[in-house]
């Protein structure tokens, strides 16, 4: 992707760069363009971590495998967002943001829950992951009913 492709400043764009030259965390972008949730687990103390690191903060060790994570959970909390979206989701409002706990696991992540609508939805309700690509090739991670198929 090149900059010119890029249609909201970098700072103020809430999608990261994701190739290898901007950040060390890109295998998990490649991860996801292949459908697969993933981060990395600490080589020294096995610490799996979330978000992805590059240094554990549990002991410091910089060697970290990548480990696939559960697509399926739970909805632990969530709200919906009616106005302050951030650059480019402005056209979207209102949408809904949950934190959603990975099945199996002690891991809780943030992200946007599609194909609902605020009202429809209660804690606990199941989600799964689903890739969302924007048109410039970048990817990321969202949340989608279960049962919305
Ligand atoms: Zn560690």
């Amino acid at each position: 992707m090149g900059s010119e492709e890029r249609k909201i400043p970098y700072l103020l764009d809430f999608y990261p760069l994701q190739e290898e030259e901007y950040t060390r965390i890109h295998p998990f972008y490649k991860h996801l363009k292949e459908g697969r949730l993933t981060t990395t687990k600490c080589g020294v103390c096995g610490e799996i971590l979330w978000q992805p690191r590059v240094v554990c903060p549990h002991c410091n060790a910089e060697e970290m495998d990548w480990v696939d994570l559960p697509k399926e959970g739970e909805i632990h909390a969530f709200t919906a967002v009616l106005a302050g979206a951030p650059k480019g989701m402005e056209d979207e409002v209102p949408f809904v943001v949950g934190i959603v706990k990975l099945r199996g696991t002690d891991i809780s992540v943030l992200a946007r829950i599609d194909d609902a609508e605020y009202a429809d939805l209660k804690i606990g309700q199941a989600v799964k992951m689903r890739v969302k690509m924007l048109d410039d090739g970048r990817a990321w991670f969202r949340f989608t009913p279960v049962d919305a198929g």
